[in-house]
C-alpha cells in the first residue's frame, strides 16, 4: 500500500484538505481516508496539492525533431506559407530517422511531458516502414520503439497505430488494409498491460479511402479499440473530401457509421453546424490542440459550440512545438476570446475545472486510459503542485484551479506518479540528463548532414 497526503486534492471538481489517497500494489486507487491513522501513516506532501495526471490526447513524438526549424519562410510565395509548406518539412525529417534515433526523440518527447504532469499519451504514430517504404523485419519496429521510450520513462501509453494509404511518404504507407489490421493485431498481442495499449488511427480522409476506412473501423469495433482521426483541420481537406465524395468530412463519416462514443476527431476546426450537430448526437470526442494550430495557422476550433452539442473535448500537444498541456486548456479559451471580443466562454460558472477536465478525464475516455481522475479503482496517476511557486503564489482555494489553468508555469510541476510509482521528484526524472543527452547528439547527426 501506498499512500499520501498533500494540502488539498482535487476530486469531484473541488479541492479537499485532510485526505489521503490510498493506493494498492497494483498501482490502482484502493480508497480516499480521513482517518487520523491513515493519515499519520501518509507519505506527507507539504505546500503541494494533488491533482490527477494530464493526458495528452494527441502527440507526434517524432515532430519534436523540427521545433524551432520551421520558424522561417520557406520561399513559398506571399500567403503561401501555410499548414502545407510545414508538411513539406516534417516530411523531409520524417524521412531521416532510423529506429535508434526516433528512440531517443520519444524519449526527449516523453521527458517533457512527465515533467509537466503529462502522465498517459496518446501517440498517433504513423511511421511504419524503412524510408523507401520496405517493411523492417519486425513489421511493427518503429511503434515498438515507441512503447519502449514511454515505457523506459515510465509514461502510460496508447499506441494508436495509424493507417495510411495513399498520399504521405513510402514509410507511412500501408496499402493494402489486410496488413494494416494483421500489422495491428501483431502489437496488440504485444501490449499485454495497461501501461501500454494499442488504438487504431485511419490517418485521415485524404490518406484513407472510404472503402478501407470502413474496414479499419469494423476491426476496431469488434475488438473494442479507440479510434482516432484527423478531421477538418484545413480548407482544402473538407474541398478534396466534397470533389470525391460529395460530402463533407464529417458528414462523410456519419453517413457510413462511423461516428460513435469511441471515435475521437483531431482538430475539427472547419467544422458547420450541422457537423457539430452530428458529432454530438454520437458522442464523440474531439481532440483540440491549439498550440500547435496556431504555430501552423490552422484556425480556430468552435469549441463552445462543440461542448454546446455534447461533444467532449480533450486536448493534444500534436507536434510538439510546445509541451504543456495547461498552455493548451486557456488557449482553448482564448482563442475563442479574440474572435469574439469576449471574455469566459467556454463555461461562466466553472471555467477552470472545465478546461482541466479536458486536460484529464476527457482524454481519459478518448484513449481508454485508467487514469484521468480521482476514484476508487483508477489509476494513482497525478501530480503535485508547489503553492509556492510564483506563478501561483497567493492562490486561495477558490482561484486555485484558475492560477493553475491559466497561469501555471511547468516549474510548479513538483512531483509525478504513474501508477503510484514515483516518476518525478522534485521536478527532475532520474534519467533527464542521459535522455537530453542523447537527444541533443541525434539532433547534431541528422542535421549536420541534412536541411530541413
Ligand atoms: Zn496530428
Amino acid at each position: 500500500m501506498n499512500a499520501w497526503l498533500a494540502d488539498a486534492i482535487w476530486r469531484g471538481g473541488k479541492w479537499e484538505s485532510g485526505v489521503a489517497m490510498i493506493a494498492g500494489e497494483d498501482g490502482r486507487i484502493a480508497r480516499f481516508s480521513s482517518d487520523v491513522s491513515d493519515l499519520k501513516h501518509a507519505a506527507r506532501l507539504s505546500g503541494r496539492v494533488m491533482l490527477p495526471g494530464l493526458v495528452n490526447t494527441h502527440s507526434h513524438a517524432f515532430q519534436r525533431l523540427i521545433r524551432g526549424r520551421t520558424e522561417r519562410r520557406s520561399g513559398a510565395g506571399p500567403g503561401q506559407d501555410t499548414f502545407w509548406t510545414w508538411r513539406e518539412a516534417m516530411y523531409r525529417a520524417a524521412n531521416l530517422l532510423s529506429p535508434e534515433a526516433l528512440f531517443h526523440i520519444a524519449r526527449m518527447a516523453y521527458l517533457e511531458m512527465l515533467l509537466s504532469g503529462i502522465t498517459t499519451v496518446g501517440e498517433f504514430h504513423y511511421l511504419h516502414h524503412a524510408p523507401d517504404g520496405s517493411p523492417y523485419p519486425v513489421r511493427n519496429m518503429l511503434a515498438l520503439q515507441v512503447i519502449r521510450a514511454a515505457e523506459r520513462n515510465g509514461l502510460r501509453i496508447a499506441l494508436l497505430r495509424t493507417a495510411y494509404a495513399r498520399g504521405g511518404q513510402p514509410r507511412f504507407l500501408t496499402p493494402r488494409v489486410e496488413d494494416f489490421i494483421s500489422d495491428t493485431s501483431a502489437l496488440s498481442k504485444l501490449c499485454t498491460n495497461d501501461r501500454a495499449w494499442v488504438g487504431v488511427a485511419p490517418h485521415s480522409v485524404r490518406a484513407v479511402p472510404l472503402d478501407y476506412l470502413v474496414r479499419v473501423v469494423e476491426y476496431a469495433r469488434a475488438k473494442a479499440l479507440p479510434v482516432h482521426m484527423h478531421l477538418a483541420e484545413q480548407p482544402a481537406e473538407v474541398e478534396s473530401c466534397v470533389a470525391e465524395y460529395g460530402l463533407r468530412p464529417v458528414a462523410l463519416l456519419d453517413k457510413n457509421g462511423i461516428l460513435d462514443h469511441r471515435f475521437t476527431a483531431i482538430h475539427a476546426i472547419q467544422v458547420n453546424d450541422d457537423e457539430i450537430g452530428k458529432l454530438g448526437a454520437a458522442r464523440s470526442q474531439v481532440c483540440v490542440c491549439p498550440t500547435t494550430e496556431r504555430n501552423l495557422g490552422d484556425g480556430i476550433c468552435p469549441a463552445d459550440k462543440l461542448l454546446g452539442s455534447g461533444v467532449g473535448l480533450a486536448l493534444g500537444s500534436d507536434s510538439n512545438v510546445q509541451i504543456n498541456l495547461l498552455e493548451d486548456a486557456r488557449e482553448l479559451e482564448y482563442h475563442l476570446r479574440l474572435e469574439r471580443l469576449e471574455r469566459v466562454i467556454l463555461d461562466r460558472e466553472n471555467l477552470a475545472a472545465r478546461l482541466f477536465t479536458c486536460a484529464t478525464e476527457t482524454g481519459a475516455t478518448s484513449l481508454s486510459s485508467p487514469g484521468g481522475k480521482f476514484e476508487t479503482g483508477r489509476a494513482a496517476d497525478f501530480f503535485t503542485v508547489d503553492l509556492n511557486n510564483p506563478s501561483i503564489a497567493g492562490a486561495d482555494a477558490g482561484s486555485l484551479m484558475s492560477n493553475i489553468v491559466f497561469s501555471l508555469e511547468r516549474t510548479a510541476v513538483r512531483d509525478v506518479y504513474v501508477d503510484g510509482n514515483c516518476i518525478v521528484r522534485d521536478g527532475h526524472h532520474r534519467f533527464e540528463d542521459e535522455i537530453v543527452r542523447n537527444f541533443a547528439e541525434v539532433q547534431h547527426l541528422l542535421w549536420s548532414n541534412a536541411r530541413v
